[in-house]
């Protein structure tokens, strides 16, 4: 791209880097990633110095539910977890630059190239089998001590080896029988739409978001999980005036055996439509009392009478959209593979190089989503205060904020990128 004979002129020299040469944003990228590691090292290290300083007092509101040892359990559980996401955050930094600044992805682009003759659809499909298979691997030994480390030093793991290898293989026949022919229709599809193939890949997208949204609980969910009807004929009564007094007709409601790999406890909604099921946790049914039970079903109902999904899914639509015409623009520029290392370019490569550096780019967006997301936490609250036993709500928040210990005391800057969920001294002050 730029010669390297300089010719001997009395002008001045070109700078080293000049702006727009593949050094140059290779430069830019490498610093952009250091940012991005060093800012999930910093806010992860600002957590940890802020549960640490906390550890040893229970915050006053929670000191008639949460004793002392609860509270510094739950500060221990979660410097643990920060402390294995900084050294993800290490792992995912180097990961990034060995594919992708370092010439990895280079080298395994030449080796498929040659091995099958050309750039076509089965080079594409090799090169994601490969990256998709380095980030299993990559990611093992973090899923691994999670599980039977982490959380098993918390007594919250229930798997065991077998399950966990059993998991594993089930996903990577779902991603070979799903996955697999997904990515091969898109490919194809690139190559047949012409210029306006990033909008096609948008509404793509959107249809295989859809169909996941219908076929996952139906089909792949059950897959992992044990769901049976709920039998206990009083929670029942009691749900079903519940769901009658705010007018939601749930096609089921299903307990899911979550007991099989966690103590962790949770209810979630699944479904559109007539598909639409209420899930709850066995581990939440265990912990509750009928009253408190009633009250998070409320909260999820909360999210959806104030149409949240619908909320969230238009600004994921506006904001893919938005990515989509950025994939569009950068991988028709042979500067973006070079930048990252990679010297032909491919769609099929393009679209990997963009998936793996799009974490880098959301980072400085997540206080946005996560905002947004507290926002309706808030909303859901206050409704399910509206319809649910008096103070209900603040007594099952309290019990699963000391079950799964939740730490009461996170770091506010830490919070405001990653919470999703209010931190527990807001979100109990908020409570009408
Ligand atoms: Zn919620």
């Amino acid at each position: 791209l730029r010669s390297h004979v300089r010719p001997c002129t009395l002008m001045p020299q070109a700078p080293l880097w000049p702006i727009g040469s593949p050094h140059t944003l290779s430069f830019l990228a490498a610093v952009l990633l250091l940012a991005w590691a060093g800012l999930r090292l910093w806010l992860a290290a600002r957590h940890i110095r802020h549960v640490q300083a906390h550890r040893h007092r229970v915050p006053e509101h929670f000191s008639a539910v949460i004793t002392p040892d609860a509270h510094q359990r739950a500060a221990d559980y979660t410097l643990s977890k920060t402390r294995l996401s900084q050294t993800e955050a290490l792992a995912d930094t180097a990961l990034i630059a060995l594919l992708t600044l370092a010439g990895g992805l280079h080298i395994l682009d030449i080796f498929w190239a040659q091995l099958l003759g050309n750039r076509g659809t089965a080079h594409g499909m090799a090169l994601f089998a490969s990256v998709g298979l380095i980030s299993l691997i990559a990611g093992l030994p973090f899923d691994l001590y999670r599980t039977f480390v982490l959380e098993e030093k918390f007594h919250f793991n229930r798997s065991t080896p077998a399950q966990f290898v059993r998991d594993l293989f089930k996903q990577i026949l779902l991603s070979l029988l799903i996955g697999a022919p997904l990515l091969w229709l898109a490919l194809l599809w690139i190559d047949a739409l012409g210029d306006a193939w990033w909008l096609g890949i948008w509404l793509f997208w959107l249809a295989v978001n859809l169909l996941m949204a219908l076929l996952y609980p139906a089909f792949i969910a059950p897959l992992f999980n044990r769901f049976v009807p709920l039998n206990d004929p009083l929670l029942r009564t009691r749900i079903e005036s519940l769901l009658a007094r705010c007018q939601f007709s749930a096609a089921g409601l299903l307990v899911m055996d979550g007991s099989r790999r966690s103590s962790h406890a949770n209810a979630y909604f699944t479904g559109f439509g007539r598909f639409r099921r209420i899930v709850f946790f066995d581990t939440l049914l265990d912990k509750l009392d009928p009253d408190e039970i009633e009250a998070v079903l409320a909260h999820e109902l909360g999210h959806y009478k104030r149409h949240h999904l619908w909320k969230t899914l238009g600004l994921l639509c506006v904001l893919s959209l938005v990515f989509c015409l950025a994939l569009g623009t950068l991988l028709n520029s042979p500067l973006f593979y070079h930048a990252l290392g990679v010297s032909t370019p491919s769609k099929a490569m393009g679209l990997i190089l963009f998936a793996l550096w799009l974490p880098v780019v959301l980072l400085p967006l997540r206080p946005v989503f996560s905002a947004l997301s507290r926002r309706h936490e808030y909303e859901a609250d206050a409704y399910a205060c509206a319809n649910a036993p008096h103070r209900a709500l603040e007594r099952a928040l309290l019990k699963l904020y000391r079950d799964n210990a939740a730490t009461l005391t996170p770091d506010p800057l830490y919070s405001l990128f990653y919470d999703a969920h209010p931190p527990a001294a807001l979100r109990l002050a908020r409570l009408p």
